[in-house]
């Protein structure tokens, strides 16, 4: 699921006259791309509060909710379970989703930044996803260096990932 959907899923899911998030469109091609990749996370108070970890990537944010948020200190693991792409907007996004729709409670901004993969392009960092392990590094205000995501094996479904922290050098708040 979430795999070349583009932001049809996205949409599917939200009804745009009564939510204040973005409708978003989908960014122009990679080799067009003149910025630095964002990412941010948003601690969202939905009937159970989790941490939507999002890695612009291909001109859509690929996002993770993580229940118990991102990890901290080196060898922790945390359950991070894929999501649909969301528009590169969304990582602007703060305020409240309406009672009965998709996502309902309140979402703000927890870090942000840029990020980069340890593959040398968004082609080759999208190959990693595919295969299941992204090596990647955050330069966030909050988050700084070494993360991991990979795919868990033997899991009922294939959006089940592992949000790891790897050791470097830095310290994050
Ligand atoms: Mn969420």
């Amino acid at each position: 699921m979430g795999q070349n959907m583009g932001l049809t899923e996205y949409r599917g899911k939200r009804d745009f006259k009564v939510t204040s998030e973005p409708r978003g469109t989908k960014r122009s091609a990679p080799s067009a791309r003149s910025h630095d990749l964002r990412f941010v996370i948003q601690e969202h108070h939905a009937s159970h509060l989790h941490y939507d970890f999002r890695l612009e990537l291909e001109g859509v944010l690929k996002s993770w909710a993580v229940p118990k948020g991102p990890p901290l200190k080196p060898g922790v693991k945390r359950l991070a379970v894929q999501v649909e792409d969301h528009p590169v907007s969304y990582g602007s996004f703060e305020g409240t989703i309406p009672e009965g729709e998709y996502g309902a409670g309140t979402v703000r901004i927890w870090d942000e930044g840029t990020w980069n993969s340890n593959s040398s392009s968004e082609s080759s960092a999208r190959n990693a996803l595919k295969n299941g392990v992204l090596k990647f590094e955050l330069h966030g205000r909050r988050l700084r260096g070494q993360w991991a995501l990979v795919r868990m094996k033997r899991a009922k479904t294939d959006n089940a990932w592992l949000l790891i922290k790897e050791k470097d050098g830095e310290k994050s708040t």
